[in-house]
């Protein structure tokens, strides 16, 4: 990304061009065509269905999430977009403030299964700096939740760091840990390429009933018993835990503000981490809306001493 003065850093961005691209969509297996449109500042990311001419925009937040089951789906008024988790991950960590998202299908295209094509996209269309402030969500107190066996958790902290681990009873993958610092330099390096992955008897039985049409080794990491039917393989020996690491940083991102906080992670998926957001939004007393004005950044950053490198990935 370019290089910019600090102040610039708390300045709210869009694209600096309309883009538009093809993929197919894991559900339908159908041509979805995704449109990215530059929007003024403070209007926030919102998702549009083109083929339902009527429809209203579906605001990018976690009050709009109607289901979690296999993606995160939002929807109003009965209209819906689902997958649109990969996506918002890479708005999230490119620090995208303001966007309009088309797209003529009832899911965004899942490309390759990961995050690196939206990153492409916005690097493609360019970025460009908006007069207002941006906004960040601070955490102020410990969010928990889950149970014993799976758990999603946010504390106060200095920037946006995670920590994620999953356990999976499948020797390709068992126990894995990640720990990220969450700038959009790391988000390229570590996370962006990691692709979602499923269980070929899972696939198989989703398919059976309808679903993941679209979906193939040219989308996912597919593993049966004991192998992963890709032939190119892993792009990471851990992939899985980083695509887990992406999942939960597109579905934060439905806060609808870039987030100031640690998550802790721990067997999580779109139905916790939406349980998290929407406890946290339901608790004013867990967090603080701060929108970075010369005055408040100086408030910020004396309690948040590393406040520049987080909204640096913001
Ligand atoms: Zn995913």
């Amino acid at each position: 990304m370019m290089k910019m003065r600090r102040k610039d850093l708390y300045r709210q961005r869009t694209l600096a061009n309309e883009i538009s691209c093809e993929g197919v969509g894991l559900h339908t297996g159908k041509r979805v065509r995704l449109t990215f449109k530059p929007a003024p500042e403070n209007y926030g990311i919102t998702f549009r269905r083109v083929d339902l001419p009527d429809s209203r925009d579906i605001p990018a937040r976690a009050q709009f999430v109607v289901d979690t089951a296999l993606a995160t789906t939002l929807g109003r008024d009965g209209v819906r977009v689902s997958t649109v988790e990969h996506c918002c991950a890479a708005l999230h960590a490119m620090g995208i403030d303001n966007l309009r998202i088309e797209v003529n299908a009832p899911e965004i295209p899942i490309f390759d299964g990961s995050a690196l094509p939206f990153v492409r996209l916005i690097q493609e269309a360019g970025v460009v700096l908006q007069r207002a402030m941006k906004e960040f969500i601070v955490i102020r107190r410990p969010v928990q939740v889950g149970d014993g066996f799976k758990s999603a958790a946010l504390t106060p902290a200095n920037s946006f760091s995670i920590h994620c681990s999953i356990d999976f009873r499948h020797p390709l993958i068992s126990n894995q840990l990640m720990e990220l610092e969450c700038s959009s330099a790391n988000f390229c390096r570590e996370i962006a390429c990691a692709r979602t992955f499923g269980f070929l008897k899972d696939i198989e039985a989703l398919k059976s009933a309808g679903l993941a049409k679209g979906g193939s080794i040219e989308n996912a990491i597919v593993v049966d018993g004991f192998s992963i039917l890709n032939p190119e393989g892993l792009r990471f020996a851990d992939e899985f835990v980083r695509h887990k690491t992406l999942d939960a940083i597109g579905d934060l991102f439905l806060l609808g503000r870039p987030l100031i906080g640690h998550l802790r992670a721990d067997k999580s998926g779109h139905a916790l981490n939406h349980q998290l957001t929407m406890r946290v939004l339901s608790d004013p007393t867990c967090y603080e809306v701060i929108r970075a004005t010369p005055g408040e950044m100086a408030r910020i950053e004396a309690t948040l001493p590393t406040f520049a490198a987080a909204a640096a990935m913001a």
